[in-house]
């Protein structure tokens, strides 16, 4: 197998959201895969975009998911330095060879010319191309000039791994800006010159690249230099309608995720299945069958939509999976800063206990919060809970009065408050009472919770424990009694 040599290249403009991740995720699997290299490169050239902080939460990102990279920020390596702006002069020298060649020109037209050229195209109602406009005289270059690539406009023909044999006319190619004004080079440029000089050997990224493809065709055969894998990823379509997700439907950062209770583990999973699949129904991967299954050519070709549902549930799945292989003392470490504010008097031997009832119930590790408050402290009395309840509001008050005299009578006799004796004992209740299952448990569970869902009932008076329990239970008792009278 061929190793790939491949990157991600993010500008840092913001927070990585779910919708551009992925051009992180298939190229560091394809570098796994195959013993290459990912590299990581900051494209920060375009200084009106740039986002201070943006290259840490980058960053982080991509440790949280476990895409270490081989080579970029932080790590360096052969190709240093790894932020284009630290590379500018580079840049220029590659441009200037171009010029040397005949294959790119100072151009010192002022903007409004531009802006007229445009101007007339559109008047015409002909396509607006530079070339077209192209000065015949070219001054030489001097810093504060643009320099433009002299496009050579013809038919093309290329293959891009997910999107299959393409082509494109000479229509969409133009002079396009190589380096700017500000003496910055574009993207368009850029990276053409790095993915090269890196030793690049496949390139994914989002198929809004695409259209410009044969101007980068373009200027790989002005180089000289050998086209690179294509790949194009679809976008990440919003939940609703058929436009791609974007900051503007509330795509949050892959990070928020990781504050919201996600694991990295269940991201890496939801995200590399959303949108390829490897022919089977296999819906939970870890890190490493993904880099042994994954392949360019079962990414899909069409925009895959984003389902937080899916992600939540994988989530779930993925707690349930690292319990049962790790146990609940490793989990609970992942878990520490997630329990509600009056678990902090707790010891950790007390919230594991917890954990071990309710973690298969999480969809994320912040469930923890809305979900085990009455472990902690007395839930908020709410009578009126108790008596709508759809089962046990078929029940008068004084039957339910009478109900909790014989549960606390049965479960204060109990000496010693094990799994084992609460099992049996709600069983005989049940006999004794000839009530079903769920009016008398979620009688006695609402009143020791206050809660819309609890684990097993045994397992959760076992874990509040026998005092808690039974003071719970009494203070319902009383009220149902002050309320008859
Ligand atoms: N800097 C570009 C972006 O953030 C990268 C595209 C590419 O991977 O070449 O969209």
């Amino acid at each position: 197998m061929k190793k790939i040599i491949t990157r991600f290249a993010p500008s840092p403009t913001g927070y990585i959201h779910i919708g551009n991740v992925r051009s992180a995720i298939y190229p560091y699997l394809a570098a796994r895969q195959s013993g290459g290299t990912f590299i990581l490169r900051i494209e920060d050239t375009d200084q009106a975009r740039y986002v201070k902080g943006a290259t840490e939460l980058i960053m982080d990102t991509l440790k949280w998911l476990g895409l270490e990279w081989d080579e970029g920020p932080e790590i360096g390596g052969p190709h240093a330095p790894y932020f284009q702006t630290e590379r500018k002069d580079l840049y220029l020298e590659w441009a200037k060879k171009l010029i040397a060649d005949g294959r790119a020109y100072a151009d010192p037209t002022d903007p409004n010319t531009i802006q007229s050229y445009r101007d007339e195209d559109n008047a015409k109602k002909v396509p607006y191309l530079y070339r077209n406009h192209r000065p015949e005289n070219s001054p030489e270059w001097q810093p504060g000039m643009p320099i433009r690539f002299k496009s050579d406009p013809k038919p093309r023909k290329w293959h891009d791994e997910v999107m299959g044999n393409l082509s494109a006319g000479p229509e969409v190619q133009d002079d396009i800006v190589l380096i700017k004004k500000d003496g910055l080079p574009t993207y368009n440029f850029a990276h053409i010159v790095d993915d090269f000089l890196m030793n690049v050997n496949m390139v994914a990224r989002g198929v809004e690249y695409l259209s410009s493809t044969p101007n980068y065709l373009a200027l790989y055969e002005a180089f000289g230099i050998e086209q690179p894998l294509l790949v194009s990823l679809p976008h990440i379509l919003a939940p609703q309608g058929n436009k791609k997700l974007g900051k503007r439907d509330g795509a949050k950062s892959v990070t928020e995720y990781r504050d919201d209770g996600v694991l990295p583990e269940a991201m890496l999973n939801y995200l590399a299945c959303l949108g390829w699949n490897d022919g089977t129904e296999q819906e939970i991967y870890t890190k490493s069958e993904l880099i042994e299954k994954f392949s360019l050519d079962r990414i899909q070709n069409s925009g895959a939509r984003y389902d937080e549902v899916k992600l939540l549930w994988m989530n779930g799945q993925w707690i349930r999976k690292l319990v049962d292989e790790q146990g609940i003392d490793a989990f609970y470490e992942r878990t520490v800063s997630f329990w509600p504010k009056s678990a902090k008097s707790y010891d950790d031997s007390y919230k594991k206990r917890v954990l071990a009832i309710i973690y298969d119930r999480l969809k994320t590790l912040s469930d923890l919060r809305e979900m085990t408050g009455y472990f902690f402290e007395d839930p908020k009395f709410d009578i009126e809970q108790l008596l709508t309840n759809k089962f046990v509001k078929k029940l008068s008050e004084q039957e339910l009065a009478s109900l909790l005299e014989t549960v606390t009578a049965k479960l204060s006799s109990i000496d010693d408050w094990s799994e084992e004796n609460l099992k049996n004992a709600l069983n005989e209740l049940l006999k004794t009472t000839g009530k079903k299952p769920a009016e008398l448990f979620s009688l006695i569970r609402i009143s020791v919770s206050f809660a819309p869902f609890s684990p097993a009932l045994d397992l959760t008076l076992n874990v509040l424990g026998k005092e808690v329990t039974m003071s719970r239970l009494g203070k319902v008792k009383n009220a149902l009694l002050l309320d008859q009278q």
